[in-house]
């Protein structure tokens, strides 16, 4: 009865989640853990921006209100603020003209965390200089709004693309702080008005969350669509290329080594043109999913162009490469529609062995030795110049 429940009830929530997304990138909402390095560098790019959008109002909104205050605030009141307005102001400036995308997570989370801290300072401060004055009317009216400060914040959460684990880290110290300084003015304390207010944060932070986790499954499904070649399923070839570039810096400063393999399918238009380009498609379908199947995690496979692929394998020295691809070809790249072995022409480059400077010569390299791979007879690997 109780599992019976347990299973409507995870049906129903199931159903209430993003529909572009599948199991695998559900996951992906919870923790930035397993994302894969071109989300996160996305990612890390698009919280920066909004981070700088964001510095950069507030940078020219915070002073402005102190006209507001001076018209309702006597003198030593009026200054005071202002004066904490523009040390507010000049620092969100600082943080837009000093802080650039770099494509690192932790950065980004830097980033947000500057943003966070400095309305947190000037709330702190701006409340220990209101509570010596007793304010009236209009006064009141206008000191009240600088206690509305945390709720911008939290509701300002929702505009960056956020996992779970995200959202709870950088709402918590907010939320904590709160309850914190509940507590210390325990006797004082307009106890229900406070348990109102927290309760309305705590909400504010849910929907902000819900928000930013929904701009998070957008932003999964619309990287996927870029990344992956629609028919294979596979990386395409401008993701691929992104991936290369970097491997290939991570294995100069590292010095360790980082292979790569060119593969054309042999007589692949035989297929199409006796078959169809249906059948085309499945043929090359069948090769990836071949090739896939036989990959080492950390390695990565890229539809190039037509029926050409690089798989970047990280770490992997030559004589390595030339294990896997062996390995590789005797699981074979799948069948031909009339049931024969299809092969494939691969060409190998390495870094150090080639003494390769950029990842364009390499793959220079590797698409030359495939092309000698097919000249001489299709059908097997190449991974120098000799002969
Ligand atoms: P070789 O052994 O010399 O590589 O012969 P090949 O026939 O494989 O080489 P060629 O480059 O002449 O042919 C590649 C063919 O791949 C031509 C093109 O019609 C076909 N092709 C490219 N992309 C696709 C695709 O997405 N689907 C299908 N069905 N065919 C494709
Ligand atoms: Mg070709
Ligand atoms: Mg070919």
């Amino acid at each position: 009865m109780t599992s019976r429940l347990a299973h409507i009830v995870w049906h129903r929530l199931t159903g209430l989640m993003p529909g572009e997304l599948n199991q695998a990138e559900l996951a992906w909402l919870v923790s930035p853990h397993f994302h894969l390095t071109l989300l996160s560098r996305r990612r890390a790019t698009m919280i920066v921006n909004r981070v700088r959008l964001f510095a950069f109002l507030f940078a020219v909104l915070t002073p402005l209100w102190s006209i507001i205050d001076y018209l309702v605030f006597p003198f030593p009141l009026w200054f005071a603020l202002a004066s904490m307005r523009i040390l507010a102001s000049v620092a969100f400036a600082l943080l837009v003209l000093y802080y650039r995308p770099s494509g690192s997570l932790t950065d980004a989370y830097r980033a947000m965390a500057i943003l966070f801290a400095i309305p947190t300072v000037f709330y702190v401060a701006t409340h220990q200089l209101l509570v010596n004055y007793q304010l009236t009317g209009m006064q009141a009216a206008i000191g009240a709004g600088y206690a509305f400060l945390p709720f911008v914040l939290l509701a300002g959460l929702s505009i960056f693309p956020l996992t779970l684990l995200e959202n709870i880290l950088f709402a918590l110290p907010m939320l904590l702080a709160q309850a914190v300084s509940g507590i210390i003015s325990w006797a004082t304390l307009d106890w229900p008005s406070f348990a109102g207010a927290f309760w309305l944060l705590t909400l504010i932070t849910g929907v902000s969350t819900l928000a930013g986790l929904s701009q998070l499954a957008f932003m999964i499904a619309l990287v996927r669509q870029a990344v992956r070649d629609p028919l294979t399923g596979i990386f395409s070839r401008r993701s691929g290329e992104e991936v290369l570039e970097l491997q290939f810096i991570i294995s100069t400063r590292s010095n360790a080594p980082l292979a790569i393999a060119f593969l054309d399918l042999d007589n692949f238009k035989a297929v199409n043109d006796r078959y169809g380009h249906e059948a085309g498609d499945s043929v090359l379908v069948g090769a990836t999913d071949s090739i896939s199947n036989n990959l080492r995690r950390g390695d990565m496979l890229a539809r190039w162009g037509g029926e050409e692929f690089i798989l970047i394998m990280p770490n992997t020295d030559l004589e390595q490469a030339q294990q896997a691809m062996r390995r590789m070809r005797q699981a074979g790249f799948g069948l031909r529609p009339d049931g024969s072995p299809v092969t494939a022409s691969i060409g190998i480059a390495e870094r150090l062995e080639d003494q390769t400077l950029d990842w364009k010569t390499l793959v220079e390299k590797a698409d030359q030795r495939m092309y000698r791979a097919k000249q001489s007879g299709r059908d097997r690997v190449v991974c120098d110049d000799t002969v």
